[in-house]
């Protein structure tokens, strides 16, 4: 197997584009698509401050390196939530390297020293549920309050066409809505969001984080029992084998028809806290008055 473009020995055979390339030839193909999917949605340009959600795994630390090399403004974000082993110090340094800050948030602060799989327990929800809403409030809270101009995160074409599959399965239009690459801002108390990574493939930003030596962490939380997106994978990964390009198309296909149009949703703001709800009180406010409730019930 020879690269496309300098006939050296190739590292990587991508059957979606019929191509392989060396190591030079891939990381240059990853770092122009890369730039290609910022450009083609309109995600954000050279001086807009960018912050990055980074979890330690591969994709949002891949997606990180990515944007500072590209000459981007990216600072990274990490929320511990208390569900994995965050490894500070050497975020720390990575974020020295690229020349980025790297801001911290512990949610303990936010709901009486309680980590998120403590909250669950304490109200009896699901801990994934929980740690949606926690992240996404504090997610956009944390980059409103600091000036930055976009939240970044590290979802892949494999995240994608998965979570599209499980919402047209069971016809979820609510949440294929909200599947966009890039989500502009529509209120003021909400940071445009944007995912740069949504053509590219697992294997490609493992492939590329290797090559660069970009450290991760494996990324799999100890609480997730998605079996169903796994499952929802493992099919789109057998279709792509028999028909190469199917991800992608499917993706790219499902963006352009518009068939689910955001109808804006009338937002008010929390009586609370000030951020952007559906109801009187936002649901973040809640769980904490939730928490209060039930501890302040505990020492009765
Ligand atoms: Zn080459
Ligand atoms: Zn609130």
């Amino acid at each position: 197997m020879k690269c496309k473009k300098c006939s050296d020995v190739a590292i990587i055979h991508l059957r979606q584009h019929n191509a392989s390339y060396c190591s030079k030839h891939f990381v240059d193909y990853f770092e122009r698509r890369v730039e290609n999917t910022i450009n083609e949605y309109s995600m954000f340009g050279k001086n807009s401050r960018v912050l990055v959600a980074v979890s330690g795994g591969k994709d949002s630390m891949t997606l990180w390196y990515v944007l500072t090399k590209l000459g981007y403004k990216a600072d990274g974000l990490i929320i511990d939530v208390g569900t994995t082993n965050i490894q500070l110090d050497s975020l720390s340094e990575f974020a020295k390297k690229m020349g980025s800050q790297l801001k911290f948030v512990d949610i303990k602060e936010f709901f009486e020293g309680l980590t998120v799989p403590q909250i669950a327990r304490l109200l009896k929800r699901p801990t994934c549920s929980i740690c949606g809403s926690v992240r996404r409030y504090l997610m956009n809270k944390i980059a409103l309050e600091n000036g930055y101009d976009v939240l970044v995160t590290g979802h892949n074409l494999d995240d994608e066409v998965s979570f599209l599959l499980g919402n047209l399965l069971s016809w979820n239009t609510g949440y294929l809505q909200r599947q966009a690459p890039f989500m502009p801002k529509t209120h003021q108390k909400l940071v445009a969001k944007a995912k740069p990574l949504v053509w590219l493939t697992e294997k490609e930003i493992y492939t590329y984080a290797l090559l660069n030596n970009i450290p991760f962490q494996d990324e799999k939380c100890p609480f997730s029992k998605d079996a169903s997106s796994l499952r929802y994978k493992s099919v789109l990964n057998n279709l792509e084998v028999s028909q190469p390009g199917t991800k992608l198309r499917f993706y790219k296909q499902f963006q352009r028809s518009q068939l689910f149009k955001n109808d804006n949703v009338e937002l008010k703001e929390c009586c609370l806290c000030g951020y952007p709800t559906t109801s009187e009180k936002c649901s973040f406010c809640r769980m904490r008055e939730r928490v209060k409730d039930a501890l302040g019930k505990q020492k009765d």
